[in-house]
């Protein structure tokens, strides 16, 4: 009944993303200057963009902008919206042919009319830094060393920078995505979790849930993971992104922050929340990631990380 009263009072302890990221970063930036005074070689990531969606051009200046902290060189291909696949397909082309470009990034979701799959395959698996190419992921599959999809990846930094521990830990992955779910899996499985994967077609959902030690929530639905789906004490990983835009919402997910993510909806429109419910995970969970704070900024991290070790691996060094 004290632990209880304990966990209401104090809540969840947070898992911030800053400090891992930041880390991070800061061995990238080290590794990176090395890399230039004993090689003369910058790595550099050529980022590519169709259309203007507005999130994306804020996904691919962040990292630019993550690539310049690290010293890492970057350049930007904004293509139209009318770009076609062959197009896309010629600059991919001459991207892999060029020895001075480590990394290529597709920025996704691609205009309806390009078929993502052909366009991630062809990027050279060597230099596939999103780590979604299908010799990449089979590569992961199997256990072997690979490019690993950023977003797993980061969380895996997480929870051993917060010494949490992983094998023999029920996990269980909420999502079977091929740029979360899935990878996010085989990274736990292959640190000795016993790892359970749900999705939309789970059956009572919340008993399997809360089965879980370490609870990953990657659906794409506002709060979809409430109280009832989290084990007392677990570790919940909170992938999602959503908005939230509407007061009567916000007042169901969020607690002593309400007030600022009221004020939040009124400036901008709409707040960011994951997908787990922070004010009930707040009462259940021993540790939870924050949204925003949490996974997405060690998407970014890793997203350098990945570009070093491509740079590194191409040359054998
Ligand atoms: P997808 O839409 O590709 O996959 C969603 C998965 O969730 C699917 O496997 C789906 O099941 C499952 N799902 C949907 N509804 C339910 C439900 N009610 N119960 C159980 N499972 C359900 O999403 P992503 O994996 O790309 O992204 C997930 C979330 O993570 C999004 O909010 C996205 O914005 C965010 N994200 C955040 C990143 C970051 O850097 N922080 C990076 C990437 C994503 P099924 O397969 O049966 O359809």
């Amino acid at each position: 009944m004290t632990g209880t009263l304990n966990k209401a009072e104090h809540g969840a302890k947070l898992l911030e993303g800053a400090p891992v990221a930041n880390q991070i970063k800061t061995e990238v930036a080290k590794a990176v200057r090395e890399l230039l005074k004993i090689h003369g070689i910058q790595p550099c990531l050529a980022a590519i963009r169709v259309g203007d969606d507005p999130a994306s051009e804020i996904y691919v200046r962040n990292k630019t902008r993550a690539c310049s902290e690290v010293g890492i060189r970057s350049e930007l291909h904004a293509l139209s919206a009318s770009t076609t696949a062959v197009e896309l397909l010629d600059l991919i082309s001459s991207l892999n042919k060029r020895n001075d470009v480590d990394g290529i990034l597709v920025q996704l979701p691609l205009p309806r009319d390009i078929e993502s799959a052909e366009i991630i395959e062809a990027v050279d698996p060597a230099k596939d830094v999103d780590g979604f190419h299908p010799l990449n992921i089979g590569k992961l599959a199997m256990g072997k060393p690979t490019l690993v999809p950023c977003t797993p990846a980061g969380i895996l930094e997480l929870l051993d920078y917060y010494d949490l521990p992983i094998r023999g830990s029920n996990a269980c992955v909420v999502g079977r995505s091929q740029i979360v779910g899935r990878p996010v899996a085989q990274l736990l499985l292959q640190r000795d979790a016993t790892v359970t994967v749900c999705h939309s077609q789970t059956r009572d959902l919340p008993s399997i849930t809360r089965q879980a030690d370490i609870l990953v929530a990657a659906i794409g639905r506002a709060g979809a993971i409430g109280g009832n789906h989290i084990k007392p004490e677990a570790i919940v990983i909170d992938v999602g992104v959503n908005r939230v835009d509407d007061e009567v919402t916000a007042r169901t997910l969020f607690g002593v922050d309400l007030q600022q993510r009221l004020q939040t909806i009124q400036k901008r429109g709409y707040t960011t929340v994951g997908d787990v419910n922070p004010v009930e995970a707040n009462l259940v969970a021993g540790w939870r990631t924050p949204v925003p704070g949490g996974v997405g900024l060690l998407t970014v991290a890793m997203l350098m990380k990945n570009t070093l070790k491509a740079a590194r691996l191409r040359r054998a060094i």
